[in-house]
């Protein structure tokens, strides 16, 4: 079987929201800082020595709130990010609450961003948006997809997946988005039978977004504290995907090492590659 891992920067820990079933300590009061992008580089070269079987080339950029850089007015940061993972060749994603959505003074300006960042490298920018039923950004979501659909130039250049909790509820909230985009003017079509993915359709432009509604829900962080979970623990082994084990490892700000949520480590001034094998060994020999 071959293995991949795939990498997250935890960029920050500060977030707009504030939500109760939050498993990464997140919030309006955490600090208002961000990894530097010095950093990002070093962690981005270090992460193409990792030695494993096969290495994916996806980056995941989160938080807290990975738009954060905006709300602390560094415009510069996001785009620079992007750069750095495009120009090693890698394929990037955005891990957001999409509140920023809200704000005419961010949405255009935030896309726009992205889209140029992709449009000179000729490659999509994902933003994976969870529209479960914590998060209170439904309206922040449709005025995304629509922003991207009434905008020549940017649709193409931006890929929406939304992620959700395999419950009633998180799929209700699906309903009521695609309500919202029809309410709009934004035609969306379903693709039944095979996921949660269906398609916009705005005067000639037709634009697919993908779904999953099956993330699993982990006690921890702040969900531990306000019982909103009553699922498992991680069980720090990596997602299979057809014939592939999927590890992901998470860096966040301050040097703190995550491998499949669970098996943690503080980098010291270690190579990555060093850090990564101590945490697969962790991965296979849990009692060790
Ligand atoms: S769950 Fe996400 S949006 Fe909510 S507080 Fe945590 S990081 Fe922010």
């Amino acid at each position: 079987m071959n293995e991949q891992v795939s990498m997250c920067f935890k960029i920050t820990n500060w977030c707009n929201l504030c939500c109760d079933h939050c498993c990464e300590l997140s919030g309006p009061k955490c600090a208002r800082e961000v990894m530097p992008l010095v950093r990002m580089e070093q962690l981005l070269t270090e992460f193409q020595d990792i030695k494993i079987i096969r290495t994916s080339d996806f980056y995941t950029i989160g938080g807290g709130e990975a738009m954060a850089p905006y709300f602390f007015k560094d415009k510069q940061y996001i785009p620079r990010a992007l750069d750095m993972i495009y120009q090693a060749n890698g394929i990037p994603t955005i891990k957001t609450n999409a509140a920023w959505g809200r704000y005419e003074s961010l949405c255009k300006p935030i896309l726009k961003d992205l889209a140029t960042v992709a449009t000179k490298h000729q490659i999509v920018t994902t933003l994976d948006i969870s529209i479960d039923e914590f998060h209170d950004n439904l309206g922040a979501t449709t005025n995304i997809i629509e922003t991207l659909m009434k905008n020549k130039g940017i649709a193409e250049a931006v890929r929406i997946f939304l992620v959700g909790f395999d419950t009633n509820a998180s799929r209700w909230q699906l309903f009521k988005l695609r309500k919202q985009l029809n309410e709009r003017g934004i035609k969306t079509i379903s693709h039944f039978g095979i996921n949660d993915d269906f398609f916009v359709q705005y005067k000639g432009i037709t634009m697919q977004i993908f779904g999953s509604f099956n993330t699993p829900i982990y006690k921890m962080g702040r969900a531990a504290k306000t019982q909103v979970f009553t699922a498992e623990e991680p069980t720090g082994l990596p997602s299979i995907e057809g014939l592939t084990l999927t590890h992901c490892m998470t860096v966040d700000n301050t040097d703190l090492a995550t491998l499949n949520y669970k098996h943690k480590e503080i980098i010291n001034g270690r190579p990555l590659n060093d850090v990564f094998q101590s945490l697969l060994t962790k991965v296979y020999n849990p009692g060790r």
